[in-house]
């Protein structure tokens, strides 16, 4: 092949990210019925799309031949209302995958470095190797953010720092506490990203005032997103708040019109919906409780998780996930994350979560034997 030595080598030596198999391509593999199919590999809303949104959806959809705001107005107000921040502080995102990503891109260059988690979201080493930057992979403890070994692992180089909290795929959680001493002692020409897509499924009590944190460390980059607790993954739509600085800076590599137009309608009716939000967590709380107590009583070893998903262990996690995809189960094998006899469950509806805990009751390779 010879256009593979046309790119970088750093592009070259990119693992392609795994996404959750969908529905239609395991009915297609195994020959199964889409309707018989359970999804738990995406961290999906169970509860599907917020009412609110489909409605913003239907009233957009006349306006369809135009291009979107490209400085988002409308949602960006929400925003700043919501988070009391100003609107030159917000970058919005084409998920905030797409967030990560432009803040890679308007920061690092091949000279510099990244820090990140072992463990962590793959989208963090993914976005700086792309830029040809240097990944810094600290070691994880107890599969969570080990915050003093990265203040230890930032050098020269490092520009960039990225905690998930609560972390996916290990559904980690680091106190508040934990958090502001690292913000505190991290120097301030290195910025942190506190990716926090999981944060809605906290109790209050455990969710930081990030407001106050804005104001106080110029150097923090809170990423936050709509395709979990709000319920809109298919549409992509994510935002980072930071000081505005940082934010015209990532705003001007990022393409005029990355957040569509229907996202931007549905995502300022899913930010308003109080009522969806606590039904997504109360069906999570409820969720999590069933499926921990079926893994409990199998006597699998998992990760205590504040998220929408549990990470659990078997003895062999191909073979169980093959038996779970043979009876229309789809989770997610962590194998990608170095973690190869672990499989990460998304919290579904109670019927999803009873067909997978049923399912998994009769799957071999759970235990040694
Ligand atoms: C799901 C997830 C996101 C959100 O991704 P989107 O691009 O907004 O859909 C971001 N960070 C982490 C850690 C996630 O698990």
């Amino acid at each position: 092949m010879i256009y593979a030595t046309l790119a970088p080598d750093y592009v070259r030596a990119i693992a392609p990210y795994q996404p959750g198999k969908p529905v239609s391509e395991l009915a297609r593999e195994m020959g199964l019925d889409e309707a018989n199919i359970v999804k738990l590999a995406s961290n999906e809303n169970p509860l599907g799309l917020p009412a609110s949104a489909r409605e913003a959806l239907q009233a957009a959809v006349s306006e369809l031949a135009r291009y979107p705001d490209g400085n988002g107005f409308e949602l960006k107000a929400k925003i700043a209302e919501k988070f009391d921040v100003e609107m030159h502080q917000i970058i919005l995102g084409n998920g905030s995958n797409d967030v990560l990503e432009l803040v890679a891109r308007a920061f690092l260059t091949t000279q510099d470095a990244a820090v990140f988690s072992q463990y962590a979201f793959a989208v963090y080493p993914l976005v700086t190797q792309a830029v040809g930057a240097r990944g810094i992979e600290v070691p994880a403890s107890e599969y969570g953010h080990d915050l003093d070994a990265m203040l230890a692992a930032i050098d020269a180089q490092t520009k960039l720092v990225f905690i998930a909290n609560p972390n996916n795929p290990t559904g980690t959680y680091l106190e508040t506490a934990q958090v502001e001493r690292f913000l505190e002692a991290v120097p301030k020409n290195v910025l942190v990203v506190l990716d926090e897509a999981y944060t809605e499924y906290l109790p209050a009590t455990s969710r930081p005032d990030v407001t106050a944190w804005l104001r106080q460390y110029p150097n923090l980059i809170i990423s936050r997103t709509l395709s979990k607790a709000y319920g809109l993954a298919g549409l992509r739509v994510g935002f980072a708040l930071c000081n505005p600085e940082v934010a015209d800076l990532i705003n001007r590599v990022r393409q005029p019109f990355n957040v569509n137009s229907l996202a931007q309608a549905a995502a300022i009716a899913a930010l308003d919906d109080q009522a969806f939000l606590a039904e997504s967590l109360r069906v999570n709380d409820e969720g999590m409780k069933q499926i921990v107590d079926a893994l409990v009583e199998l006597g699998l070893d998992y990760i205590p998780s504040s998220g929408n998903f549990v990470t659990f262990h078997c003895a062999d996690a191909a073979v169980v996930n093959l038996f779970l995809l043979k009876n229309g189960v789809i989770v997610r094998p962590l194998g990608g994350y170095g973690m190869k006899n672990s499989l990460r469950v998304s919290i579904g509806l109670p019927h999803e979560n009873a067909r997978f805990i049923e399912v998994l009751k009769q799957a071999p390779g759970l235990r040694s034997l």
